[in-house]
């Protein structure tokens, strides 16, 4: 089921014409749909349960907007947060400081303190000392933060080596081999309750079998924490299910991946914690695009558009493919090369594509945008910070607005001795 379908001719977002969010708000503009969010964080929720009991973290840096964090929030997730600012995000959209897990290969002390003055309920660990700085923070203040320790488990994710995050030449997480040493350390001391262990092998993950082969590790690691007295009773098992950017991708479902981690956890009996991000966001947004030229060329033409890279950095960033679809469709088909306005060949979004035939003026969308998305966006030449849109049937808000250069530029001075 997709929420962004065409009626009489003319895709909607639910019940909202793109063409009328379009004259309303300008391009380029991200669209959501509550209703897609919705389904997705039911569906995810309802895929691990099948596993026992859950705690279910929604991975913020995927897509941060306080609208979306609200939507999650009413569905009962906490949040996966890595850096202070997407900590007070998720405290400003209402989720519950007990909910939330922090994440983060390089949390400051500043952050540290951030967390345990908000009291938040798991700091996800990365690296000895960390926990050690940690415990000594905590126990100054008479705190035992709630921890868990973040392991490698030198597995290969099968993604784009920019998202790979569990292979050991990665810089997150400890060893493996290290991790039943440096348990021992870390959980004897005062302000710490280092309670398990967490692992997450990268993102766009389009076959389960990375991730079994994680999980069996790590169920290796808790029953042999176990044998040396420790106590664990949270297993943290990250997120990283992808989702399809092609319209002919095929990927498990968070039911195929929830009867997939019952079967490998049934004997664990620790509360299963995850970290989902593209899963739900991925294909809950498009970019709303206008096509500012259709440039000839001597192969094929040019689709210039009024998005770039600074608005979804993906394409630019790691080669990713996103769907290209008119808002208003006559059944023509064209091969085309697809960018942004911005001066770098990078700023790319496709070559050699066919796609629905397009003229200066038309709209169209970049699909499956609603995750790494604006979030990424920047104001690279200039160009105005993108705005978001949240539609719910028939009505939307802008829940972000366009911030223009001039007000970028409004935070730059020119000292006085120039
Ligand atoms: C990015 C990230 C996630 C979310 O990954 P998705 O692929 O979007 O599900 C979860 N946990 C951690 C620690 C992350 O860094």
């Amino acid at each position: 089921m997709d929420d962004f379908a065409p009626k009489n001719g003319v895709l909607h977002a639910e019940d909202v014409p793109l063409t009328r969010i379009a004259e309303e708000v300008g391009t380029p503009v991200y669209v959501y749909s509550r209703r897609t969010f919705e389904r997705h964080a039911r569906a995810f929720r309802e895929g691990m349960e099948q596993a026992g009991k859950i705690h279910l973290a929604y991975a913020i840096k995927a897509n941060p907007n306080l609208a979306v964090l609200r939507i999650m929030a009413n569905m009962g997730y906490g949040a996966d947060v890595v850096s202070v600012g997407e900590m007070r995000r998720a405290l400003a959209a209402g989720m519950k400081p007990a909910d939330i897990v922090f994440s983060g290969v390089g949390k400051t002390v500043m952050e540290l303190e951030a967390g345990l003055d908000a009291g938040i309920g798991q700091f996800n660990l990365e690296l000895e000392e960390e926990g050690s700085v940690l415990a000594a923070l905590a126990a100054k203040r008479g705190q035992r933060a709630p921890a868990v320790l973040r392991v490698n488990p030198d597995v290969d994710a099968g993604t784009h080596a920019k998202i790979s995050t569990g292979k050991a030449e990665n810089k997150f997480g400890v060893a493996i081999s290290d991790a039943v040493a440096i348990f021992d350390r870390l959980a004897p001391l005062d302000g710490l309750d280092l309670r398990g262990v967490a692992i997450h092998i990268g993102s766009q993950l389009q076959s389960l079998a990375p991730l079994e082969q994680a999980y069996v590790r790590i169920g290796e690691l808790v029953a042999e924490l176990r044998a040396r007295g420790h106590r664990i009773t949270h297993v943290d098992l990250g997120g990283g299910l992808g989702v399809p950017y092609r319209p002919d991708d095929v990927f498990p479902s968070p039911a195929e991946l929830g009867a997939m981690v019952a079967r490998v956890t049934k004997d664990w009996g620790v509360t299963l914690m995850f970290e989902p991000g593209r899963v739900i966001a991925g294909n809950a947004g498009v970019l709303l695009t206008k096509v500012i030229w259709v440039k000839p060329a001597v192969g094929d033409p040019w689709v210039i558009v009024d998005a770039a890279m600074n608005d979804l950095a993906r394409p630019a960033l790691y080669d990713a493919f996103h769907d290209f679809v008119a808002v208003e469709q006559t059944g023509e088909r064209m091969v085309a090369n697809i960018a942004g306005p911005v001066c770098e060949s990078g700023d790319t979004f496709a070559k050699n594509r066919e796609i629905d035939v397009v003229e200066s003026g038309d709209l169209a969308i970049f699909r499956t945008a609603g995750a790494y998305g604006a979030t990424m966006a920047s104001t690279y030449n200039s160009r105005a910070l993108v705005p978001e849109v949240l539609v719910d049937g028939d009505r939307y808000a802008v829940v972000a607005d366009r911030i223009a250069a001039e007000t970028v530029m409004g935070a730059e001075r020119v000292p006085d001795w120039l």
